[in-house]
């Protein structure tokens, strides 16, 4: 029995059986390698789904980590810390693109709280509908759930926060007919991760900041897994001229490390009051400094531009294979899903990591990547060149 199976079967043993057995126990990681309990090495082209923005182990963070921890690691809401106070500065700044609007940050310890924090500022604006979109994954909490379209998450839990209306992900005439004076907020992802890498058609956003602005409504986009460099640029949107009113991340954020954050810009960013919300882990030091080492060293880096660079020849390095199975790359920057013309992909992760190499299947048909956004060709390249030899393995 190898260790991984032993590990594997003592997490079988302990843990609530709600992601299935796991497909290695890993140990160690370095930049973008891993290492599993029998000191295989893989390369991790997931990134923790989209998490690890700067990889394994970057110098960086576990400096802030050590130095953070040993200076002050937590203190509750009851009194402000430096760190806190200077991520959420840099953060308003990012969102407001130096429009004059103000912005105003709650910090959360995850994707889903932080959408949590959104759907209470929606409610008080006085109104309590909310359209989202269908192929929407918000989180597994039981408002995030409210606006996640797939019916297998949501069924087993109903009743849901109600109101919610979804229309096809990317139809501005839908939107336009759902969107009226009672709705309190539009929420969607700029692109959609969960449903396959699925990025919004050019143009919908905008018409989407124009219809709530006409309406009354927030325009609420969560950037939990597209935001913080993942795409090519500090948010997704921002390939648009838009102006949200709520940006929700988490994901990127920490490189890592637990945080999320609910950002709200100009009227909004007042809505809620004292009392009204709370958190007792989030905003701690500890995930404020790893949050500004995270912004620190994107910057630094050039982590943006190299991000946007990256994924553009990943994609045409992938479109050069020419193969009859692979239908062209969706997204953007470093969230790429590869997209096949049969349902391959389940098996191919598999094959794939037998290969040495980590990727997930959010669909049958689709491959999805968000490696570390450090991640350079040369360590790209020996996956691109077996793509079509795993795709043969998957369906032999
Ligand atoms: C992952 C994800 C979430 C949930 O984040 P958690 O940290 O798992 O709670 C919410 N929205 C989107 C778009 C996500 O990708």
């Amino acid at each position: 029995m190898t260790l991984n199976d032993a590990y594997l079967d003592r997490y079988a043993a302990a843990m609530m059986n709600t992601f299935g057995r796991p497909k290695l126990t890993l140990v160690r990681g370095a930049g973008s390698s891993v290492w599993d309990a029998d000191g295989v090495r893989y390369l991790d082209l997931l990134g923790g789904i989209a998490v690890n923005a700067l990889g394994h182990a970057h110098p960086a963070i576990v400096a802030a980590v050590a130095e953070q921890a040993a200076t002050i690691m937590h203190t509750s809401n009851f009194f402000a810390t430096p760190w806190q106070i200077a991520l959420g500065e840099r953060l308003d700044a990012l969102v407001t693109r130096g429009a004059p609007a103000g912005a105003h940050v709650f910090f959360t310890n995850s994707g889903t709280e932080a959408n949590e924090a959104a759907f209470k500022v929606t409610r008080r604006t006085g109104r309590t509908r909310i359209v989202a979109m269908e192929g929407s994954f918000h989180g597994r909490t039981l408002g995030a759930l409210a606006l996640t379209a797939t019916e297998r998450y949501r069924k087993p839990f109903e009743p849901l926060p109600g109101q919610v209306t979804f229309v096809p992900f990317g139809d501005a005439d839908a939107l336009a007919s759902a969107v009226d004076e009672s709705v309190a907020a539009v929420v969607m992802e700029p692109i959609q991760g969960e449903s396959g890498v699925v990025p919004a058609p050019a143009g919908f956003l905008t018409a989407a900041r124009e219809l709530t602005t006409r309406h009354g409504a927030l325009l609420w986009l969560d950037e939990v897994q597209t935001g913080i460099g993942r795409c090519g640029a500090w948010f997704a949107h921002h390939a648009e001229p838009v102006l949200p009113d709520l940006v929700t991340v988490a994901k990127g954020l920490g490189g890592g490390f637990p945080i999320g954050a609910c950002l709200a810009v100009g009227a909004a960013a007042d809505l809620l009051t004292p009392g009204d919300h709370g958190t007792t882990f989030g905003g701690n030091p500890l995930a404020a400094r790893v949050g500004l080492t995270v912004l620190d060293t994107i910057e630094a880096e050039g982590l943006l531009e190299h991000a946007a660079a990256t994924g553009e020849w990943l994609a045409a390095a992938v479109a050069d294979l020419r193969d009859p199975r692979i239908a062209g790359v969706r997204g953007r920057g470093l969230l790429r899903g590869i997209v096949l013309t049969e349902p391959l992909a389940t098996a191919g992760v598999a094959v794939a990591q037998r290969h040495g190499f980590i990727v997930n299947a959010p669909r049958p048909e689709v491959f999805r990547l968000a490696p570390a956004l450090t991640i350079t060709r040369d360590e790209l390249a020996p996956f691109v060149a077996a793509l079509p030899g795993i795709l043969d393995e998957a369906s032999g």
